[in-house]
């Protein structure tokens, strides 16, 4: 029996019929790039979240970098984030160049340390805050968008796992005054392809960043600012339309998964990710355990067929490329401590229950020999 970690070609077997048919209507119109269909899925998926604007740009990295510019982030601010986090959200601050310092994370929620975030924006008075809404747990938003009011900090909302979390009644995504998106195949709402979003309820933000996606024109063939090249295609924007009516029901999938994961694992010796507050819903992209022994468990996983991941072995301020170089604002222990601990066990719409059961039976089978 095998139990992939996620599997994206499942998606396309449950949809085929009508992702062939999608795809097909698009490469028969004659038109590829920003028509109709990325402008159907940007008012679908804008509605989705509850904001005025969605932008489809080329991918989760972009869609963060036209985020920050097009809140007006610009040379040298500074930005606050976390280096438990993938790459691609400190790549992109630093892309639209301003500076990233990095907090650490709190150990319950592997999001953002919101007391240590309040004294690094009081005391650095940050332009702006990423919060990154990691393995699909929203971060207390109530709390983070007061403080950083507070300050006069914008606040952008990294939603590359997070698709259909809520916080307080309302979607990730709609609290910041931009949010970033991914449709990578493996998230909670992918395509087959590279692809991403931008939303914000701003009128003004989404037309500066309709304006960068495309060469910073506003009037076309003629640049008012320096943008890039970074468009969601039409293919893209199709197959999303086709599996964006499918995401509630998925996510309620996932749920379901993380429930039975919570029921059967606790009191194993393994930490479980904690449940968010009733006006809260996780959207459990990823369902993380926490154990001393993680790398045990993994190869005993590995040899039962279950596919597991440690998605960021190496916190972003200690990779080549970041470390010395990056600023932090202080040791970031707990983020140092965790990276040694986490493991992603399956999740998704794709697993069966007799996949979960043959994950919690392994799991339970390797606590008890532990
Ligand atoms: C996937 C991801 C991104 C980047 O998205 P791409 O589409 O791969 O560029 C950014 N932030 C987080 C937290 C992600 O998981």
């Amino acid at each position: 029996m095998r139990v992939p970690l996620t599997d994206p070609g499942a998606t396309y077997a449950r949809h085929r019929e009508e992702l062939d048919a999608a795809v097909r209507d698009v490469l028969g119109s004659g038109w590829y790039i920003l028509g109709e269909q990325v402008g159907s899925f940007e008012r679908e998926f804008a509605s989705a979240v509850g904001v005025g604007h969605a932008i489809g740009v080329g991918n989760g990295t972009d869609a963060l970098e036209l985020a920050l510019r097009g809140c007006g982030v610009v040379r040298r601010d500074e930005v606050l984030t976390v280096s438990h986090t993938a790459v691609a959200t400190v790549a992109a601050i630093e892309r639209a160049g301003a500076t990233p310092v990095l907090v650490d994370i709190d150990e319950d929620t592997m999001t953002i340390d919101l007391r240590q975030a309040e004294r690094a924006i009081e005391r650095r008075q940050p332009r702006a805050v990423v919060v990154v809404h990691l393995y699909g747990h929203p971060v207390d938003m109530t709390a983070l968008t007061r403080m950083a009011a507070r300050h006069g900090t914008m606040v952008i909302e990294d939603c590359a796992q997070a698709h259909g979390a809520e916080w307080d009644g309302r979607r990730v995504g709609s609290f910041g005054n931009a949010a970033a998106f991914s449709f990578y195949p493996t998230k909670s709402l992918g395509g087959f392809g590279d692809g991403g979003a931008v939303t914000t309820t701003s009128d003004e933000v989404a037309e500066r960043v309709r304006s960068l996606r495309q060469y910073g024109w506003r009037e076309r063939y003629v640049s008012d600012e320096i943008g890039m090249n970074s468009r969601l295609d039409e293919l893209q924007a199709a197959i999303l339309r086709v599996l964006l009516p499918h995401l509630d029901a998925d996510n309620r999938t996932r749920r379901e998964v993380a429930a039975r994961y919570d029921q059967e694992l606790a009191g194993h010796g393994l930490v479980l990710p904690p449940s968010p507050p009733p006006h809260a819903a996780h959207a459990y992209h990823q369902y993380v355990v926490r154990t001393s022994q993680r790398d045990e468990l993994a190869a005993t996983l590995r040899e039962a067929g279950i596919g597991t991941a440690v998605l960021y072995p190496v916190p972003v301020h200690l990779q080549p490329a970041y470390q010395g170089r990056v600023e932090t604002y202080d040791d970031l222990p707990a983020t140092v401590r965790l990276r040694e601990e986490l493991l992603c066990l399956p999740m998704g719409p794709h697993l069966t229950d007799a996949d979960v059961d043959h994950v919690i039976a392994e799991v339970q089978r390797w606590a008890g020999a532990a």
